[in-house]
C-alpha cells in the first residue's frame, strides 16, 4: 500500500515505483535513509552530512549534486536538500534502508 513514485521526466519513459517497507512502520512515514548515492554509488551512511535528497528521496552525494547534477534531480526534476541525520538511538528502532539503489541512467 505504501508505494511512492518518482514521476517520469517529460519526454522520457523513466518511471520508478519504490516499495518502502522501512517507511511503513505503524503507518508513520519517514525517510528510508538509502545507503548509497544513486550516481556514483558511494556509501551514504545515516550519519553522513554529504547526503542530499529530493522530495521523493532520490539520494545522491553532495559532490554529484554540485558537480554532475547541478542541483536538479535526474529522476524527477526537483531540487535537493541536505538529508536530515537521524539520531543514533532512533536508528535502533528505525533502521536505515539497506537496499542499494542502482545508478540512474541519466546520471
Ligand atoms: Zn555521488
Ligand atoms: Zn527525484
Amino acid at each position: 500500500m505504501c508505494q511512492r513514485r518518482c514521476l517520469p521526466l517529460p519526454g522520457t519513459r523513466q518511471s520508478r515505483i519504490y516499495d518502502c517497507p522501512q517507511t511503513c512502520r505503524g503507518g508513520q512515514l519517514m525517510l528510508e535513509l538509502r545507503p548509497n548515492c544513486e550516481c556514483c554509488g558511494r556509501d551514504l551512511p545515516p550519519e553522513s552530512s554529504a547526503a542530499r535528497i529530493c522530495s521523493f528521496e532520490c539520494t545522491f552525494c553532495a559532490s554529484c549534486v554540485d558537480e554532475v547534477l547541478r542541483g536538479v534531480c535526474p529522476n524527477c526534476g526537483g531540487n535537493f536538500v541536505p538529508r536530515p541525520i537521524r539520531p543514533p538511538e532512533k536508528l535502533k528502532s528505525y533502521p536505515p534502508s539497506v537496499k542499494r539503489v542502482g545508478r540512474t541512467s541519466t546520471c
